[in-house]
């Protein structure tokens, strides 16, 4: 049985009196959500996050690394310094990493095994564009996403990675995948993991992305092949995270 996740990227916004309010909010319903929940704060409040997450369940997440080990790159941060910092994941390929700093599927897959080399799971994104879905191309895009990775990684790796399909259009669009055509995708994933190994390919945790807020949740997290979520909007109000937690119960 896989366990439900969700997992909130609040992407470049807050302040630090912003993350203090969100994060009392999530920590005083905490005790009514039974999923995994992850909260990826922008790098510099991680080590604010960190103080009110002690003593909870929530665990924390960076948004990107770089996968070199250190040296001279300047703004970047490793795998090994968002360890420190207590982060236990990390989100790798999101969209706008791809298309607004031109990261490549190769790259991605230097995150990932950078990221597991130093004990921190990658949560690996993929999705399609609008264009893409139109032309009936989604399929391939993906492969074409998870294939990098799956050369770089082997099956003890692979099973340690988490996987949100994310479809482009849908993220920060109001537009939503319906659920069946996200758990297709989802299936569609989990075959394709299947051709390399069985057993990930049933246990890896596949979370959809793109839109979810507290009245879409349920009808989403009901799909055979849909084991969470990662939010981005919705993950800056404490109430509409915690619906969506609530909501993430698998059956
Ligand atoms: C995201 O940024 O990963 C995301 C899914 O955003 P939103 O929930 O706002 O569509």
């Amino acid at each position: 049985m896989r366990k439900a996740l969700v997992v909130g990227n609040w992407k470049m916004n807050g302040t630090g009196s912003s993350i203090d309010l969100l994060m009392q909010g999530l920590i005083a319903q905490l005790a009514s959500c039974s999923s995994g929940i992850v909260v990826c704060p922008p790098n510099v409040y991680l080590d604010q996050v960190r103080g009110h997450i002690e003593q909870t369940t929530i665990s924390m997440g960076g948004q990107n690394i770089d996968w070199h080990d250190n040296g001279a790159f300047t703004g970047e941060v490793s795998a090994e310094m968002l360890a420190d910092l207590g982060c236990d994941f990390v989100l790798v390929g999101h969209s706008e990493r791809r298309t607004l700093f031109g990261e490549t599927s190769e790259d991605v897959a230097m995150k990932c095994e950078a990221s597991l080399s130093k004990g921190i799971i990658p949560i690996l994104c993929v999705g399609e564009t609008q264009a893409q879905r139109q032309n009936g191309e989604t399929q391939d895009v993906i492969t074409s996403q998870l294939v990098p990775v799956f050369d770089k990684l082997d099956s003890d790796a692979m099973a340690k990675v988490v996987i949100a399909y994310e479809p482009v259009w849908a993220i920060g669009t109001g537009r939503t995948a319906s659920p069946q055509q996200a758990d297709d995708v989802h299936a569609f994933i989990r075959q394709t993991l299947a051709e390399k190994d069985l057993n990930t390919a049933n246990n890896i945790q596949i979370l959809y992305g793109g839109s979810v807020n507290a009245s879409n949740a349920v009808e989403l997290f009901g799909m055979q092949n849909i084991d969470g979520a990662l939010v981005g909007g919705a993950s800056l109000d404490a109430a509409s995270f915690l619906a969506i937690c609530q909501a993430a119960v698998l059956v």
